[in-house]
């Protein structure tokens, strides 16, 4: 098959031909039809987050959707010819995590294009399918589905089970990359008010387009004073789409008393994630402070329905459609920060002549 191989980290991805993904008997392989690129494949090809990306040479790419092509003998729940969406959280479905339908905090945790190879190529395997496949609805496509597969989904578990955000409620979204969007978009769908923060005006301008009441630039202005006037008080959920000290810190403290902060962004590891809060706030306001990590599988069916039934349009966040070959511009996009909305690769076809090599030949996928 076709793939773009990481093969040396912040150097291009090359398109090479590798062996076809192994089935085991309870994986499927699926055709990719979709993949999203996402910020997290970035920091993947930056080579920030080794340790939790498996040995190079390896295939990025999470946010995936396809058609199963092949089943395991042990697969009960999916077929050839099933459509299909790969959720970026994968649990083993036997934990005390998974048993209770929180799949996404498993302690045997797999994440398709970080623990083993993902999405950027013509077909990838996805192990334990029964516990990590979800099927999508007819009028679902897949570009909406992989412009769902981590972000946006991400964004609908911290805006609907964590931040248990309700008709009315105003929101501030620290962020208007694809998680922001998304959380924007969910958000308001559910009858919310959402203010959206960021540094770009362009952005912000999108934001408006997916449902934003309200911007700020947070270049331009104070944000969270910004935010207590527009809410006169503050928000009642404020979400840090980012993950760095600033939004953080400004997205508590746009917070009326008995706030809710539901934190997405992920931060650097090892001590430069050990961020400072506004304790005497937290406790003095009765602020809830709450991690959101991806999502659970058991969430998926809610999503999908309001998806089918158009009520949220993750295909609108989607700006661009690429092909394989390009996905290194992606990445450039992102060293910039000159892209926006998501991108996603929708064209697997043979562009130009791969480079042959079988090292996957070896590697168990
Ligand atoms: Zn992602
Ligand atoms: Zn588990």
């Amino acid at each position: 098959m076709k793939a773009a191989v990481l093969e040396d980290f912040k150097k291009p991805l090359t398109i090479e031909t590798v062996h076809d993904p192994d089935l085991s008997p309870d994986g499927v392989i699926i055709e990719i039809k979709a993949c999203g690129v996402c910020r997290s494949d970035w920091h993947g090809w930056m080579g920030q987050w080794q340790g939790f990306l498996a040995p190079l040479p390896h295939i990025l790419g999470h946010e995936t959707s396809g058609e199963v092509v092949a089943a395991g003998k042990n697969v009960r729940n999916f077929k050839k010819g099933d459509r299909v969406i790969v959720p970026f959280t994968q649990g083993d479905g036997t934990c005390p995590h998974c048993l209770a339908g929180h799949s996404n905090v498993c302690d045997h945790q797999a994440m398709p294009g970080f623990t083993y190879n993902g999405g950027f190529a013509q077909f990838m395997q996805i192990p334990k399918a029964d516990h990590n496949l979800k099927r999508l609805p007819d009028g679902v496509h897949y570009l909406d589905a992989s412009a769902m597969g981590c972000r946006f989904m991400t964004a609908f578990h911290g805006v609907t089970s964590v931040g248990k955000i309700r008709p009315g409620e105003w929101v501030a979204v620290y962020g208007a990359g694809g998680v922001g969007l998304s959380a924007t978009q969910i958000a308001t769908a559910i009858g919310a008010n959402v203010i959206a923060v960021d540094i770009s005006d362009d952005k912000l301008d999108f934001a408006k387009k997916v449902g934003a009441v309200a911007t700020v630039n947070s270049k331009k202005e104070n944000a969270p004073e910004a935010i207590r006037e527009i809410t006169r008080g503050g928000a009642n959920v404020s979400i840090d789409a980012l993950g760095i000290q600033e939004t953080m810190l400004n997205s508590v403290l746009s917070l009326n008393k008995r706030g809710r902060h539901v934190q997405i962004g992920m931060t650097s590891f090892g001590k430069e994630g050990m961020l400072k809060l506004p304790i005497n706030d937290i406790v003095d306001k009765e602020i809830r402070f709450s991690g959101s990590f991806g999502m659970p599988i058991s969430e998926y069916a809610g999503m999908l329905q309001m998806v089918e039934k158009k009520r949220l349009q993750p295909g609108k966040l989607v700006t661009k459609t690429i092909s394989l070959e390009s996905i290194d511009d992606a990445f450039h996009d992102m060293t910039t920060f000159s892209g926006k909305g998501v991108t996603v690769i929708t064209d697997f076809e043979e562009k130009r002549p791969p480079r042959n090599y079988n090292y996957f030949e070896k590697q168990a996928v």
